[in-house]
């Protein structure tokens, strides 16, 4: 294909706007300017999309299907220009044409169809397995509204509906020829056919139709645009069929909003139909799709691998065995050969409160046919284990107990493959959370630890660190990750560690200036440490220890001694609506902006930042401004984190406890160029007797800083602060915030004394830099691919 020239963009995009607009591009506003380069954009690709289906198909490569609740695949324009190695023209042609393309960047909607981190990973998977050329289709489901949109009121936070497609969306399909329908409620029974087989019979069943919406993964500069598919529920079109408002309702609600948490899910009606409604037209579009291509299902993993990501896909399982016995007339052990062999399931939680479970009566009522399934597979399950392993064991584990549909378990058993996210994730799931079936299935079991696309956090978040890092390495890490190892070579030298202090001062410019404009707040770039903690708002992550720090820091410089170095600490992350104390912790740091930025004893030593409405692009604005990466969740609960990856790979310092991925940071980096500190695992499992009042008893300053949540040093904090103390004292801190509280002051010291030396600071930076690359998911996703899936895919380029 010739290469792309600027007038010929030129060209090609005033046309675009003449055809969509009937208007010339100077009088198009920002959103026009967006959506008809989104739209040139898919024009450009549409051919490396078709081919690449073809190859697949033709080839009978086989493609395995992501399919998962949430996703969060941030803006697509940055990653679609720089993927299809556009950049350079489009945007000098842009300016030429007097566009400014921060505004058309900016009026592209971020997609929250994900809550956090496990919505991040399957986008990052997709992003590296299209890079690699490597056969990964994405599903899931096409909420209307994402996730809230956050906004403060009074310090307290305001949820707003989240309207994305309110302008349309410029990079989906509709595919109504793919449409599927789904089935909900009524009665099933089977009966004899004519042949002597057992089919099952529905009546008043609630029939909904499965529309996909397909959007390209545009692989990294290597003509590969793979398929992300999204689901949206309809009513069926048949015309002998009309619909009360309610029943229309009742449909078009299934796939309305993005259920607003990441960890407890409510037990509510609506989230298992939306559950159902995924698997079961993903399954059987993959099906039907396999059957035009093949003539026998027995073979089906030989082209077929379906990917479970954490348990909300895990009735793919039962509705797989559907499928294939009633509907394709298979006996169930050659369907439950077939299925194991194409399921594959990844762990992603060790909060036992964050394991799924339906009422049984809910899931008969709901999808009564994989009830029966699902009943059959409990049943085999029990007269296959208990002789071997015994009946207790065989209870605590299989997929119906306590009156509840166990959604892990059933994952386990219906896959051939079960994964954690990070080593010690992996080894807690085998100890702890899983042992019965790690016991009966120990082969099952693997980890592989998640990863970050360098693409988005390092060459679109971060150019001027992208720019330093392509002068030194000679190596293309931005195709082999490993290659950014390389800068370990300048770690000790003087102009090269200028260099990286420059642009960390450049990207803090940036972000202070935004500040600024967006929340009237005014930060030093200049000495002041950037400190930042940016995730959901969660107890387990412990904002809470952090937010002491800063009161200890005020009442410090109240007291009349400056802190050794300025410190400006930033925030943002969403708290779930229904989670009270998650919100209470939000008033809690916002007032302590308030007093603390208005102090005029304090000045420029102390600033608190709360950036509303933390996404994907409010990430890729902080991160590359970050000096410190704050990641304190108590140590055994956060399964991998992934912000600790891209943090680090900016050049920030993780201040970490030993917990997820931060223990394999630790190992890369080496423990000077980390700054740890708190309680281990094993430590906090063997903490039998806990007393944080005896803690808070015995330190004098620890009651200083506590005390002040109810004795007005912070103002207009009246009923949050008297109940985040009472969950300190008065219920036992749950997460051992006052243990670790003095291991956390000295850790913190430790950080402002490694600051106040540059040379040895950037050294660190240059480090962590340099030991960033073993966790690009594009190393992670070959690894899923090779070991679990079993597809082709190019190289990673890492010998
Ligand atoms: C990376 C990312 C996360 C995950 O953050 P953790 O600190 O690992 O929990 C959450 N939300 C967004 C928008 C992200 O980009």
């Amino acid at each position: 294909m010739a290469k792309l020239t600027v007038p010929e963009f030129k060209e090609q995009y005033k046309n675009m706007i003449l055809r969509l607009y009937a208007e010339d591009v100077k009088d198009s506003d920002a959103h026009q300017q967006y959506t008809a380069l989104a739209l040139w954009l898919r024009d450009y690709y549409a051919p490396f999309l078709k081919a690449t289906r073809q190859h697949y198909e033709n080839d009978r490569v086989k493609e395995a299907y992501y399919f998962a609740i949430e996703f969060l695949p941030g803006r697509m324009l940055e990653t679609n220009m720089l993927n299809l190695g556009v950049t350079d023209v489009v945007t000098t042609a842009m300016m030429q044409m007097g566009l400014d393309m921060d505004k058309v960047v900016d009026a592209e909607p971020d997609p929250g169809l994900g809550n956090g981190g496990l919505g991040r990973l399957g986008s990052e998977f997709l992003d590296s397995a299209a890079a690699l050329h490597m056969p990964l289709n994405g599903n899931g489901i096409r909420y209307q509204y994402g996730l809230f949109r956050q906004s403060f009121v009074n310090g307290y936070q305001v949820e707003m509906p989240d309207d994305w497609l309110r302008n349309g969306n410029a990079w989906e399909v509709r595919k109504e020829n793919r449409a599927c329908l789904v089935r909900f409620g009524g009665n099933t029974w089977l009966a004899e056919d004519a042949f002597g087989r057992l089919v099952p019979h529905y009546e008043n069943t609630t029939d909904v139709l499965a529309v996909p919406y397909d959007t390209g993964v545009v692989g990294y500069q290597n003509q590969t645009v793979n398929t992300f598919r999204l689901w949206s529920a309809e009513l069926p079109t048949d015309p002998a069929v009309t619909y009360t408002l309610q029943q229309k309702e009742e449909v078009n609600e299934i796939t309305e909003i993005l259920y607003p948490d990441d960890s407890n899910y409510e037990g509510r009606l609506l989230r298992l139909k939306q559950e159902y409604f995924l698997v079961s037209a993903g399954v059987q579009s993959i099906v039907r799709h396999y059957r035009k291509h093949h003539r026998s299902l027995n073979h089906m993993d030989a082209t077929v691998a379906i990917h479970i990501n954490d348990t909300h896909p895990a009735m793919a399982i039962p509705e797989m065995m559907r499928i294939l016995m009633d509907e394709e007339f298979m006996s169930w052990d050659q369907a439950w050969a077939i299925t194991t062999k194409v399921m594959s399931y990844t762990n992603h939680t060790l909060l036992s409160e964050s394991l799924e479970t339906w009422p049984q009566d809910m899931v008969a009522q709901t999808v009564p046919r994989i009830y029966q399934i699902i009943q059959e597979i409990d049943r085999r399950f029990r007269e296959l284990q208990t002789p071997v392993y015994g009946a207790d064991r065989v209870n605590r584990c299989a997929p119906l107990g306590d009156g509840t549909v166990r959604m892990a378990y059933l994952a386990v058993i219906g896959s051939h493959s079960v994964n954690g996210v990070a080593k010690l994730h992996t080894e807690l799931l085998e100890k702890d959370v899983l042992k019965d079936l790690y016991r009966i299935y120990p082969a099952r079991f693997n980890n592989k630890t998640n990863g970050i696309t360098m693409r988005r956090w390092l060459q679109i978040a971060n150019p001027a660190l992208t720019h330093l890092l392509n002068e030194k390495l000679n190596g293309d890490w931005c195709h082999r990750p490993l290659d950014i190892m390389g800068v370990q070579s300048f770690a000790k030298d003087p102009t090269f560690l200028k260099e990286l202090q420059e642009v960390k001062h450049k990207n803090k410019v940036a972000l202070a200036k935004k500040i600024r404009a967006r929340e009237n707040i005014s930060v030093d770039p200049e000495h002041a440490i950037f400190d930042v903690q940016i995730k959901r708002l969660h107890a387990y992550k412990r904002q809470l220890l952090h937010a002491l720090f800063i009161i200890d820091e005020y009442q410090q410089i109240k007291a009349g001694q400056p802190l050794s170095v300025p410190r400006v600490h930033i925030f943002s992350a969403k708290a779930a609506p229904s989670y009270y104390y998650a919100k209470e912790i939000i008033k809690l740091i916002n007032e302590i902006a308030n007093t603390v930025n208005h102090d005029p004893a304090v000045g420029d030593q102390l600033k608190v930042v709360f950036v509303p409405n933390y996404g994907v692009s409010e990430a890729e604005d902080m991160i590359p401004a970050a000096d410190v990466s704050e990641q304190i969740s108590l140590a055994g609960k956060e399964a991998s984190g992934t912000s600790n990856m891209k943090l680090m790979a900016n050049g920030a310092i993780t201040l970490a406890t030993m917990d997820g991925a931060n223990i394999e940071i630790a190992d890369a980096v080496g423990e000077d160029n980390i700054v740890t500190f708190g309680m281990t695992v094993d430590e906090v499992g063997a903490y039998t007797n806990y007393s944080s009042q005896a803690i808070f008893d015995s330190d004098k300053h620890l009651q200083k800083v506590v005390n002040a949540l109810i004795d007005g040093t912070i103002p207009n904090i009246t009923r949050e602060g008297r109940d985040i103390y009472n969950s300190l004292l008065q219920y036992n801190d749950e997460y051992f915030v006052l243990a670790d509280y003095e291991s956390y002051v000295k850790a913190q010291d430790k950080i402002s004394t490694l600051y106040q030396d540059p040379e040895k600071w950037y050294s660190m930076a240059c480090i962590n830099i340099a030991k960033s690359g073993q966790f690009s998911s594009d190393l992670t996703i070959a690894r899923y691919g090779d070991d679990i899936w079993h597809l082709t895919r190019d190289q990673v380029g890492v010998n």
